[in-house]
């Protein structure tokens, strides 16, 4: 595939050492708080990456570190730590904060498609490979250690900056204006690699060392965790743009320093997702969860769709307004599968659009592209079944459960029966070879019996999830939705409305 590497700032072909295995590391999420849909918006991509690779046959090796230690503001002593104010915020320990966001974290990626990398590694279980590190690192000359901390001396690396393509004066003027001065820094953009001074005297997570008693900065987590599960060298490496600098530059540089010889060839990074106001970011308070989008009834898969409907490499604005649109074309994407027809040829398509899947969504992940060809796909004058393989074929990637969805749809139709026939479908059913739905309607007791029908599957949809059956669930609202009913869950039960 074609794919921008941020180091080179070229779109160019990806191509792993070994030709079979690509080994992908992803920052994982500073469980503190719940994600925003920001930062799903950037594992959703990376799902997206990983899904592409697997399609081109590919095995991929991937790890995601968990940041359940430190992560200060800036990198001296002088930004909060993340995991600190998030245990004294909810008076608890760091400890069950970490469990419980990084719980929380999983179940909205579930939610999401977002497949779980094989290996996920919390930082806190890898203190003594922290350390052994840091040491080689004061062994080669490249760190130093200055009132207590250890830093990384930033003037032994020959291009620091390769990877931002800034110079260093520029850089010292703009992104690190806000960080206050430390002045144990030999250099303005040294960074610590060991804290054993903090401001933070309640700081719970500290561990011995052999420079004393304290925790690990937080770029050098990422650079041990990539080498020891992955080997020496990486052939991919994801993250939001704000990791760019300092983070993923600071990684390189001390990767590199550590193995001598360069590290990573391909850097993938996702624009943010951005609300009206600007930057989502979670300190900002109140933000967007995927939790909170579920309250208000949206699907969380329609925001899969929302996010997909851009390119990565854009930033992206939220507004509930965008994913009304991407929610309704979604649901339309679904009753259009569900109304093909099963029989007819197989595997014509497929061969077709694996090449179309090549040519777009392999071009730098053009996955709003790779919708269109759900459409086209559709369109198709092939036969049901054959046009339902290349759906999956290119769903395979796109990770909208567009079949699951579309088959619970239409076992949702055939278990309410009367749906087809009260919503004006029959004319649809019978032209997609479905047998339309007897109609019952006027046999209602209360004199309405769409009411009841509506009502018959609101409490159908409500048993389903707590079956967890959740596509079925999906399925019924969404087979609501196209009959113009809208459903809101409260505390007290789902209510509707009628266009
Ligand atoms: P954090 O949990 O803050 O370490 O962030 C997790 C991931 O989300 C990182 O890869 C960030 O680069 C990314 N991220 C942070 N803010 C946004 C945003 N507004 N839009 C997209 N990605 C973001
Ligand atoms: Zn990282």
């Amino acid at each position: 595939m074609k794919l921008y590497n941020t180091l080179t700032k070229t779109v160019d072909p990806f191509l792993p050492r070994d030709p079979k295995t690509v080994k992908m590391y992803t920052c994982g999420p500073t469980v503190y708080h719940f994600a925003h849909i920001g930062n799903l918006r950037t594992y959703l991509m990376e799902d997206v990456l990983e899904r592409y690779l697997r399609f081109e046959g590919y095995t991929v090796e991937r790890v995601m570190n968990i940041t359940d230690v430190g992560h200060l503001a800036g990198d001296t002593d002088t930004g909060e730590d993340k995991m600190v104010a998030g245990a004294r915020r909810e008076h608890k320990s760091v400890y069950e904060i970490a469990s419980y966001y990084e719980n929380a974290f999983f179940e909205d990626c579930r939610r999401l498609n977002i497949r779980k990398p094989e290996k996920v590694v919390p930082a806190t279980s890898c203190i003594e490979d922290f350390i052994s590190v840091i040491k080689t690192l004061l062994d080669k000359g490249v760190a130093y250690p200055a009132g207590g901390n250890i830093y990384f001396d930033t003037s032994k690396v020959a291009d620091y900056y390769t990877l931002t393509g800034h110079s260093a004066e520029a850089l010292k003027v703009g992104v690190r204006e806000d960080v206050g001065e430390d002045a144990n820094k030999r250099n303005k953009s040294d960074f610590v690699l060991w804290f054993t001074k903090s401001k933070f005297e309640d700081q719970e997570l500290k561990w011995n060392s052999p420079w004393g008693v304290g925790y690990p900065g937080w770029h050098i987590e990422c650079s041990t965790i990539s080498m020891r599960e992955l080997g020496d060298y990486l052939d991919l490496h994801c993250g939001g743009v704000d990791n760019i600098f300092p983070h993923h530059t600071n990684e390189i540089a001390q990767s590199e320093a550590y193995l001598g010889h360069p590290w990573c060839g391909h850097w993938f990074h996702v624009h943010h997702l951005n609300d009206e106001t600007g930057k989502m970011s979670k300190s900002k308070g109140e933000f967007l969860t995927l939790s909170l989008l579920e309250k208000k009834g949206y699907d969380p898969l329609a925001y899969r769709y929302f996010c997909l409907e851009s390119h990565y490499r854009k930033p992206l604005t939220f507004s509930f307004e965008g994913l009304d649109n991407a929610a309704s074309a979604y649901r339309r994407l679904i009753s259009r599968t569900a109304a093909l027809p099963r029989e007819g040829e197989a595997r014509l398509l497929v061969e077709k659009y694996r090449e179309e899947m090549r040519r777009t969504v392999g071009n730098d992940l053009n996955t709003a592209m790779g919708i269109t060809l759900l459409y086209n796909i559709l369109k198709e004058k092939a036969g049901g079944r054959a046009r339902r393989e290349a759906l999956a074929l290119v769903d395979e990637v796109l990770g909208l459960s567009l079949l699951e969805k579309a088959d619970a749809l239409s076992a949702a139709e055939g278990t309410a029966g009367k749906l087809c026939g009260a919503a004006g479908c029959a004319k649809e059913c019978a032209e997609n070879g479905r047998p339309a739905a007897p109609d019952t309607r006027e046999n209602g007791a209360d004199g309405d019996p769409e009411a009841e029908e509506i009502e018959a599957l609101i409490a159908r949809r409500a048993a389903a999830k707590k079956e967890k059956n959740y596509a079925e669930a999906d399925a019924i609202r969404a087979a609501l939705a196209e009959r113009g009913v809208t459903l809101t869950d409260t505390p007290a039960g789902t209510v509707w409305s009628r266009r």
